[in-house]
């Protein structure tokens, strides 16, 4: 962190710019509850280290709103966002939020996840019409990239260059785990040349950038002379900025313990596996989502695309496993793991506040998806007129459905 950059964070409690009660608040349009967003500190202090009051509890709530700096700050912003994890990912309103003085470049990554036939095209188009909806207009260009995989990644690098005109910093703004840190690796591992080695901290678990970590902006033009000892700060430089994630408390990721997270979390491309379900039947993800056919005219076709693999069965078998769930039995469907101590108990499966009705076009086929934020989704077609759905999750948490399939 550059010495003279340390005090500019302002994600802290003691200099959020807002208290808690002028936050905006955002609510989500299936369970119609406010949707409470944390700095990623935060949350993991307040659900993995046993810190819970109430009062505290309370204070979280505006934290999102540090990222409000930027209004003031000529900057390119880089909004990156988990393309397994979409919109849960995105963070709301973010025009109000940043502003739209600044060009603002979205970034898809995680793209390695996605099975390898999908369009490219297609996929930008449904983000920009689904980042609109949710309050994300000034959209500049929009990458699909892997940091992992280090792909699309030199463009990306060769755009921001391009637009930020060799004078503004670069922000890189998103939610825990969508993979910043991973991407400023991949920068560094893309354009330093010469073995020198510089490795920002990337880990499953959300939690661990809790820093704005500064790097000089060289590293996207031909002139950056690496240090073998480290970086070299001169003054005026201008820097790419790490931000600390935020929490999104609908990310049902968050209620995952590190162990969990190794199941859910896909490591490489994901394999959809399609089903044809009836009325009166149910789908469960692990114990985190549930999707219940309830009425409809003809069996609808789901294909789930998850690292866990669905469990079909009847709705009246899938309450009693709900209920055995809710009074801590052990049960089947994993995660959660029945045997790992929690701080918090598990939150109850729950059934979101509005039924759902899907409408086919009669004849043709229907697309639409219903996500589990982080977990996975499943794509709903075949040439149903209209089905009646339930949703079910952790507190009826971290549900979304999209209006096209990826
Ligand atoms: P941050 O919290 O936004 O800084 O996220 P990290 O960079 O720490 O990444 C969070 C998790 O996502 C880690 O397990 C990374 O290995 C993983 N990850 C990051 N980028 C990619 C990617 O392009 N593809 C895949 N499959 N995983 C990624």
């Amino acid at each position: 962190i550059p010495p003279d950059k340390v005090n500019e964070k302002s994600y802290s409690r003691e200099s959020a710019p807002m208290s808690g009660n002028q936050s905006k608040k955002k609510t989500d349009h299936i369970t119609g509850e406010e949707e409470r967003i944390f700095c990623q500190r935060c949350y993991n202090l307040l659900y993995h280290n046993k810190v819970v009051t109430e009062e505290w509890q309370e204070s979280l709530t505006s934290d999102r709103l540090f990222l409000s700096f930027l209004k003031k700050k000529d900057a390119v912003v880089v909004t990156v966002v988990d393309i397994f994890d979409f919109p849960g990912t995105l963070l709301k309103g973010l025009d109000d939020l940043i502003g739209v003085e600044n060009p603002t470049i979205l970034v898809a990554n995680k793209m390695d996840l996605l099975p390898k036939d999908v369009n490219e095209t297609r996929i930008k188009n449904w983000l920009k019409v689904n980042s609109e909806k949710h309050g994300f207009r000034n959209i500049h260009d929009i990458f699909l990239i892997s940091a992992k995989k280090n792909w699309r990644v030199q463009e990306l690098a060769q755009a921001i260059s391009t637009i930020r005109s060799g004078f503004d910093d670069v922000y890189l703004i998103g939610c825990a785990n969508v993979g910043k840190s991973e991407l400023i690796n991949s920068f560094l591992r893309s354009t330093v040349v010469g073995g020198w080695k510089y490795e920002v901290t990337s880990s499953p678990i959300p939690g661990t950038t809790v820093g704005m970590l500064g790097l000089p902006l060289k590293i996207f033009g031909s002139t950056f002379g690496h240090n073998p000892k480290g970086f070299h700060f001169p003054q005026g430089s201008r820097y790419i900025y790490d931000t600390p994630g935020i929490v999104n408390g609908k990310q049902l990721i968050h209620l995952l313990t590190e162990e969990e997270l190794k199941m859910v979390v896909p490591q490489k491309n994901i394999k959809p596996r399609t089903y044809n379900m009836f009325p009166g039947k149910s789908l469960f993800l692990g114990g985190l989502g549930r999707i219940d056919y309830v009425d409809g005219d003809k069996p609808v076709r789901m294909t789930v695309f998850s690292r866990l693999k669905p469990h079909i069965t009847s709705i009246r078998r899938a309450d009693e496993i709900c209920q055995s769930m809710a009074v801590g039995d052990k049960t089947f469907l994993e995660p959660p793991t029945f045997s790992i101590k929690r701080t918090l108990p598990f939150p109850p499966m729950i059934k979101s506040k509005r039924g759902y009705v899907l409408k086919g076009v009669p004849g043709t086929m229907s697309s639409k998806d219903v996500v589990f934020s982080g977990i996975g989704w499943a794509s709903f077609g075949g040439t149903f007129n209209q089905a009646s759905i339930d949703i079910w999750s952790p507190n009826g948490i971290g549900i979304y459905i999209r209006d096209k399939s990826l």
